[in-house]
């Protein structure tokens, strides 16, 4: 697919294809405008024929707009697969939370993108059509981006997807395209280990956020199976390399839920665990899923474990939610359509 292509390489594709050079501007800036082919008004018939089965094929099948005005849309590929993102409206402009992969193999118990499996992977081209589509459904184009920052925390587990993402960031970073600064992209990812050092190694400017949720790897067997493969310790050594190659700050996503990570004791060990990294803990109140059995403990509550990280010396805060009424919590929507159709 053409989005899967860098702009040098699309203009390699268009000469593949006996096309001069223009035309290949053209197609790119198409795709980069976030057009479907039939749009596309500068390309003849004959020219949209040669090109047709490599044009991208995916759009935005549904859009949902919540009171607070998070707006979540389902983005369709060419297989009949949906994806959801999520666009919040900040102060800066507008940051965009994009799936990596059409469900996802972690088995996290309290998430819903995982609940029915892996579907498939997606490619770098359909990452980027998520960025492309949806910002041109707000008015932005590739001239005018409106969408500023990029976080990659839909469904899927990026490092678990990991030469697309790789890919996918080259291509949204490259000033040729939509030049985002990788500085506003941040990568969630539950822990897989080896691909936090390969990151790291690619010395990207982008924010590492671990979903970490357990302060033993007892307790985080429990929620997380990843945990069986890589223990805390593990990834903490990981994050400080991350920090040593790149000097960003590591974020840690901490969910609480009741009566398995929010004790004192969690505090205790989170502020031993962290100490001597450069980082900071996002405490998220527990989106209930209503297929899940685990219980949130509510805002007051989170408010009151981030007051004593804090008192720790560890910086903290609560992250506000937003699009709750929409089923803004990783995958709830994309499950909610498979089963009451869309
Ligand atoms: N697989 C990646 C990115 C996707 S999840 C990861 O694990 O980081 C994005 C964040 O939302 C993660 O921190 C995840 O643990 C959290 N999350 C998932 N379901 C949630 C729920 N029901 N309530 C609160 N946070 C949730």
């Amino acid at each position: 697919m053409l989005s899967d292509l860098s702009y040098d390489e699309i203009i390699e594709y268009a000469s593949g294809k006996g096309l001069p050079k223009f035309r290949g501007d053209q197609i790119f800036d198409a795709i980069y405008n976030g057009k479907q082919l039939e749009e596309v008004t500068n390309l003849s018939k004959e020219t949209k024929d040669l090109i047709k089965n490599d044009y991208p094929d995916y759009i935005i099948r549904k859009k949902f707009i919540s009171k607070d005005g998070t707006q979540k849309f389902i983005v369709e590929f060419y297989d009949g697969n949906i994806v959801e993102c999520v666009l919040m409206k900040y102060k800066y402009g507008y940051s965009l939370c994009l799936s990596t992969q059409v469900g996802c193999r972690m088995g996290c118990k309290f998430c819903a993108s995982t609940l029915n499996g892996l579907a498939r992977n997606l490619s770098a081209g359909e990452l980027l059509g998520q960025v492309l589509l949806i910002n041109r459904e707000i008015g932005g184009s590739k001239k005018e981006r409106k969408i500023t920052n990029i976080v990659l925390m839909g469904s899927g587990e990026p490092l678990d997807n990991y030469e697309s993402v790789l890919k996918f960031l080259n291509l949204v970073c490259d000033e040729k395209g939509l030049n985002i600064s990788e500085r506003n992209i941040s990568l969630s990812t539950c822990g897989i280990v080896p691909q936090i050092y390969a990151l790291a190694d690619e010395m990207l400017n982008i924010t590492l956020t671990i979903s970490l949720h357990a302060t033993t790897d007892e307790k985080r067997r429990e929620i997380m199976p990843i945990a069986n493969k890589y223990s805390i310790k593990e990834i903490i050594e990981a994050c400080k390399y991350y920090f040593e190659k790149t000097k960003r700050k590591i974020y840690f996503e901490y969910t609480l839920v009741k009566g398995v990570n929010d004790s004192n004791d969690d505090v205790k060990r989170l502020k031993t665990l962290l100490s001597g990294l450069m980082c900071h803990v996002n405490i998220i109140p527990l989106n209930e899923v209503k297929e899940r059995t685990l219980k949130g403990t509510g805002r007051l509550a989170a408010y009151d474990f981030c007051e004593k990280l804090k008192s720790q010396g560890v910086s903290a805060t609560v992250r506000r939610t937003m699009g709750e009424d929409i089923a803004g919590a990783c995958g709830q929507l994309r499950n909610k359509i498979l089963k009451d159709g869309i």
